[in-house]
């Protein structure tokens, strides 16, 4: 019989979940109307952030970044699903601040021999306030990200518990969470 991969042990842990869970009451709506957007660190959870299942959308991707994916389901977290307020969190040491563009796309491209046209950035970064600032800005602009829904940006720089707070120059106010990140 071949080893059981990850997915396998996956499978079966679901398999006795499914027997046993308590979250059939829960409805696709955030209870909280909260959408929050981050990176898909092993190390950040909504347990890092107090939230429990069923509290908010969690929309993970590599670095915390607004993409085109990434407002499809945020204006379908807001307009079909109920959220009022939006979050997007950075954290420190994470991946794509050990990159850039060029070399990323240099080393896969001498791994694999080939040049795909997709995808066009990584959105490497260097400087994390600066990244989630920007971020915020996306949103802000985008005409479907509605006024009325609160969007804060967020990045992560301490161990434990929250550190600062700071206001960015255009009065918006950003938050440095602390949280167990590396
Ligand atoms: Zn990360």
């Amino acid at each position: 019989m071949p080893a059981m991969s990850v997915i396998d042990e996956v499978l079966a842990a679901n398999e006795i979940y499914s027997r046993t869970h308590e979250l059939r009451k829960l409805t696709p709506r955030p209870e909280r109307k909260l959408a929050v957007l981050t990176c898909m660190d092993t190390r950040l959870s909504i347990r890092t952030l107090g939230l429990k299942t069923g509290d908010a959308h969690v929309i993970r991707n590599a670095g915390g970044i607004v993409t085109d994916d990434t407002l499809r389901s945020l204006v379908v977290s807001h307009y079909l699903l109920g959220t009022e307020e939006i979050m997007v969190i950075n954290h420190t040491d994470c991946g794509l601040m050990h990159t850039s563009e060029q070399d990323l796309r240099t080393r896969i491209q001498n791994r694999t021999g080939k040049a795909p046209v997709t995808p066009a950035f990584f959105y490497a970064f260097q400087n994390i306030e600066e990244n989630v600032r920007h971020q915020l800005q996306k949103l802000r602009t985008h005409p479907w990200i509605p006024e009325s829904v609160a969007v804060r940006a967020s990045s992560t720089t301490s161990p434990v518990g929250v550190s600062a707070k700071s206001k960015t120059p255009d009065s918006t106010e950003v938050l440095y969470l602390g949280v167990a990140a590396g």
